[in-house]
């Protein structure tokens, strides 16, 4: 059975995860929101987190790892 309807999507300009409902990111306000994304990171404490760090994310939440 293929997989559909994620619960999430992605924001492509700052990656988080989205409600699928959502029309804007709610963290940066970009309108480039997409389904087609892979895996997620969650991020509780990007001050202490070196994969945030590497990844970029400066606020914590949920985000995908791989946006296309
Ligand atoms: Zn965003």
């Amino acid at each position: 059975m293929p997989v559909r309807g994620k619960p999430f999507k992605a924001c492509r300009r700052c990656k988080a995860l989205v409600d699928k409902n959502a029309t804007e990111c709610p963290y940066c306000g970009s309108r480039d929101l997409t389904e087609d994304w892979d895996g997620i990171i969650i991020i509780i404490d990007p001050e202490s987190s070196e994969i945030a760090k590497i990844l970029g994310f400066t606020k914590p939440g949920r985000y995908a790892i791989k946006v296309t």
